[in-house]
């Protein structure tokens, strides 16, 4: 086959690094040149199961075989189903699906906005975090907190107050001064911005929050959720139940879908006509999910991420915690960050030449680890000996190369 010229005929979008997958098997993806790479991010949070799982590619392959779409005009069991059990899992009553993390979060804003307007406010406002991030829509670039994300883009969107991540105070002073709040939208951990956690008691006290003023509390657990944290979603790891809860990336593992999921009293604030999606919650969709969830079940792959978690976290700390360049090493269940003193982006090319896939970001400085849930305990120190070296050899602690994985 002919190779395309990179980004000829595409628009510019993304930054691709100079290497072509042909296939992917459990943690590991396969160049060109059949060399093999762990994908320590999980291809950004979505392959949680790896890649080429057994049990997802054969519900695809039923689904395909029997009735792929179908649309939003007919019952549809299949969206029922994943339905009843997401909302059982999050202690929530409705769900809408939708097909990105974007959309799921577009979702939370418009039932934000028709709850504000529930409680006789005609400018509704949702408080957002500085640093978040909540996609690319023009709603969701104008909730994210990061610049980069909205330049170019203004007019940005009203209704919309902005808060510093992690801090009380501020949200009191906001609920003092500003009588037009409805909402709060928070990712529970801050992903994009380098692995975020807030203090142990910050979401309970937001909560309560919320709950004093009447505001919903919305999580945005698009990339916290499907069991990354050691529980299906960070809100229960927090033992702490949202109005909304918004996800996406690992539910289909691969397969596009994304769900709002919401109590009675908020979904049931839309009506028909109020809200769709053409390609939202299809039979193809709703299968991949439901083989994914039982999956994660079935394997107790919460439990395990928990568990990979700590070893990967303690291995990272016993390696590298003291050195000089480093300034912290956090994470909760498989969401992992190592945050050194200065930016470090050449380390995404000389992990990848010896066969890791790791990704940079939190102005450059936090080095991202989402590792797959179904990782056995042997790769997960292997990765985490790896990437010790590497960060050594970088900040020129060593000098011996590490090898790159061998078959
Ligand atoms: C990735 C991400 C999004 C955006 O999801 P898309 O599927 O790319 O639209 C939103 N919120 C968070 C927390 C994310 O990590």
């Amino acid at each position: 086959m002919k190779k395309r010229m990179p980004d000829s005929s595409l628009m510019n979008t993304y930054g691709r690094l100079p290497i072509q997958f042909t296939r992917g098997e459990g943690i590991w993806l396969y160049d060109d040149h059949d060399r093999k790479y762990l994908d320590a991010i999980s291809s950004i949070a979505v392959c949680g199961l790896g890649h080429n799982h057994p049990a997802i590619t054969y519900a695809i392959q039923q689904q395909a075989a029997t009735l792929p779409f179908v649309a939003n005009l007919y019952q549809n069991p299949l969206q029922e189903q994943l339905a009843n059990v997401l909302t059982h899992i999050s202690r929530t009553d409705q769900a809408f699906f939708c097909n990105s993390g974007s959309e799921a979060n577009e979702t939370a804003i418009k039932l934000a906005r028709l709850h504000g307007r529930k409680l006789g406010i005609d400018q509704p406002s949702i408080i957002v975090m500085n640093g978040a991030f909540h996609g690319r829509t023009i709603a969701t670039l104008t909730a994210t907190g990061q610049r980069e994300v909205q330049a170019g883009f203004e007019p940005l969107l009203h209704g919309f107050v902005r808060a510093p991540y992690n801090d009380l105070p501020a949200i009191q002073q906001i609920a003092k001064g500003n009588h037009n709040v409805c909402a709060v939208l928070l990712e529970p951990i801050q992903g994009e911005s380098g692995i975020q956690i807030p203090d142990p008691n910050y979401l309970s006290e937001l909560r309560a929050i919320c709950d004093q003023h009447n505001w919903l509390l919305m999580f945005d657990e698009v990339q916290t959720g499907n069991g990354r944290t050691g529980e299906y979603f960070y809100a229960q790891k927090a033992g702490i139940e949202a109005d909304v809860i918004t996800t996406a990336k690992g539910l289909g593992n691969g397969f596009p879908i994304g769900v709002c999921l919401a109590k009675e009293q908020v979904g049931e604030l839309f009506q028909p006509g109020s809200h769709g999606s053409t390609f939202g919650g299809n039979p193809m969709a709703c299968a991949t999910a439901l083989a994914v969830i039982e999956t994660i079940q079935n394997q107790k792959l919460c439990e395990r991420a928990d568990y990979l978690g700590d070893l990967i976290l303690n291995a990272l700390k016993e390696g590298l915690l003291g050195s000089y360049y480093i300034s912290d090493i956090r994470g909760t269940g498989l969401m992992i960050g190592i945050e050194l003193k200065e930016p470090c982006p050449e380390l995404v090319a000389l992990a990848k030449a010896t066969g890791l896939l790791i990704n940079i970001t939190g102005d450059q400085r936090v080095i991202r680890l989402l590792p797959p849930l179904i990782m056995s305990n042997q790769d997960a120190l292997k990765m985490a000996d790896k990437l010790i070296k590497l960060i050594k050899i970088y900040m020129g602690d060593e000098r011996s190369t590490p090898r790159r994985w061998t078959h």
